[in-house]
Order: structure tokens, then sequence, then C-alpha cells
């Protein structure tokens, strides 16, 4: 068996397709376009490009954007007043303070000051709440993206069985409530589970997000396993390699996303769906 590739830059383009066309129907409409604001602190390398994978995302589909960049010194009481003159400004409707943040300053604070209608990181205890209920707003985008991409194999969800690795709060936790709603039977494992390859052997989906170069091996996998790998991990020589041991993984899984060219992408379209969600509930909540 040879995986299907879950080509997420595919599947990102077209939901920027799709959210281009929206915009352009509000601009007709004569509404304003949605507005995404992108606080940058400090200048850590990786932040930087995914900033301008955002800022440039914004572009392409006729959002209104801007990236404040911040030094590094700035102190947590300019950052969080930051904050609150974006939670008022009517233009903006996506506020996102991209992480990691200095040490000096509280990421948690940063994130519970965002206005939860501005939230569209989906981090704030309001929105994961929401998830934990079952009436999602905005939703964490690397988890919700990988939802869109698993809808796309056409496999019905209902009653698999999915084996997380990794239990952060941006992808680990936010994805087990994703998969438990989709109503998949879910395990999390992190770095204290037992026998973490008997338990991965019995997936039907795998979501691998670990910050481990290839941590995943083919032995580990069940023939015919959707294999979802969230890692990025930069290598030595330049190159990006995923959590997953993608060609040995690729001769036995029956659906397997590439890094790069997978969650990547379809965490940034996912980043633009919410913020166009905010803006029409803002818009809806103005009427
Ligand atoms: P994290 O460091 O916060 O969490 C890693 C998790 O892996 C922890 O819960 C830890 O317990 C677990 N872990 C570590 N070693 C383990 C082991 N030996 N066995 C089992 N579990 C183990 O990382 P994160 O922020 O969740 O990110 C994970 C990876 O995903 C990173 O490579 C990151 O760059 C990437 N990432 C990608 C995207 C994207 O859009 N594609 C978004 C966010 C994060």
């Amino acid at each position: 068996m040879s995986a299907q590739i879950l080509d997420g830059k595919a599947i990102a383009a077209d939901l920027r397709e799709h959210i281009k066309r929206r915009v352009d129907e509000l601009r007709a409409a004569g509404q304003r376009p949605p507005g995404l604001i992108v606080v940058l602190v400090g200048d850590d390398a990786a932040s930087q490009v995914y900033v301008r994978n955002k800022q440039k995302a914004c572009e392409h589909v006729g959002f209104h954007s801007e990236l404040l960049r911040l030094p590094a010194a700035t102190s947590q009481d300019e950052l969080l007043a930051l904050i609150d003159d974006l939670n008022l400004r009517e233009d903006v409707d996506g506020i996102l303070v991209q992480l990691p943040l200095p040490r000096h300053i509280d990421e948690d604070a940063v994130t519970e000051r965002i206005l939860p209608t501005k939230d569209v990181d989906g981090f704030h205890p309001y929105n994961i709440g929401r998830l934990v209920l079952r009436r999602p707003i905005l939703r964490p985008c690397t988890p919700k993206g990988v939802m869109t991409m698993l809808t796309q194999t056409g496999i019905d969800l209902v009653g698999k069985d999915a084996v997380i690795i990794g239990q952060s709060n941006i992808v680990g936790r936010p994805m087990f409530l994703e998969l438990l709603m989709a109503r998949c039977t879910v395990t999390v494992c992190h770095s204290k589970t037992r026998d973490l390859a008997d338990k991965l052997r019995g997936a039907d989906i795998i979501v691998a997000a670990v910050g481990v170069p290839r941590f995943v091996k083919a032995e580990w996998v069940k023939p015919g396993a959707i294999v979802i790998d969230v890692g990025i991990n930069r290598l030595d020589d330049g190159s990006l390699c995923g959590d997953v041991d993608t060609a040995a993984v690729t001769a036995v899984a029956s659906w397997i996303t590439p890094v790069p060219g997978g969650v990547g992408p379809m965490t940034v379209a996912t980043l633009l769906e919410n913020t166009l969600l905010a803006a029409e509930l803002h818009a809806a909540s103005d009427d």
C-alpha cells in the first residue's frame, strides 16, 4: 500500500479562494473588509516567517491587515495596553499575538486580555470552554485545519479510534476536543505515556504533535491508518521535516500529510476563516 497524500497546500488554496469570494461579496455590498492585526514582539526567526505568511495570506484574500512590530524589551503592561486599544477599534475583527513571547511576558495574561470575539487564534479560555461544551465559535486554527483535512478524505470519522501524540494547549488538547466532537474515541499521549507504540498500533487516525523529527515509526502504524503530521522541525541542513518518518510510514498508511505542504498551510487558511467569521459576527451584532 502507498498512502494518498492529504495535500494541505491545495486544500488551503481552495479555502482561501472561498474566503476571497466572500470578501468580494462584502465589499460589493458596501461593507468594510475583515481586519486582522498581528502583533510580533521581539525578533524570533521562526515567528518572523510565520507572521510574513499570515500577512501574505491576508493580502491575497483582501483583508485589511497590519503587522505591529514591538521591540523585545516591550513590557507586559505596554503590550496589554496595546491590546486594550485594539479591542476597542471597530475596524479590527481579529487580534493575533504571535507566540512565543519574550520570557518576561506572561502569555496567559496576554491571551486572556484579547476580547473573545477578536480571539482568532481561539486560545482564550472562553473559546476553549465553548469547544469543550461542543458549542464552538472561534476554534484553535491548527486542530480545526486538521479537521478540514480529515473531512477531505471522505472517510466517516464516527467511532474511529484516534490517538494524538502531544498535549499542548495549542495543538494536542484542542485536537482532542475536535476529534471527540466528531465522535471519535480519542487517546491523548504525552511524554509520560507508557507503551506508546502499542497505543498507536490500534489507531485508525494518528495525529503527531511532538516536536521531534521523524518520531513516528512505520512499525507503530496500523495498515490503512490516516496519519496527520503537525510537526515542523528544522534540521541542521536547514530543511524542514515533520514528526513522522514519512518515507517509511507512506508504505503503511492510507492517507498522510506531507511536511512542508500539509498542516502548516491549513493553519494559516483557518486563521483567515476565523477572521472572516469574527467579522461576520461583528457585523451581525452591529445590525
Ligand atoms: P509542545 O512542545 O508544546 O508539546 C509537545 C508535546 O509532545 C508535549 O505534550 C509532550 O508531552 C509530548 N512529547 C514529547 N516527547 C514525547 C514522547 N517521547 N512521547 C510522547 N509524547 C511526547 O509542542 P506543540 O506546540 O504542540 O508543537 C508540536 C509540534 O507541532 C512542533 O514541531 C511545532 O513546531 C509544530 N506545530 C505546527 C503547527 C502547524 O501549523 N503545522 C502549529 C503548531 C505547532
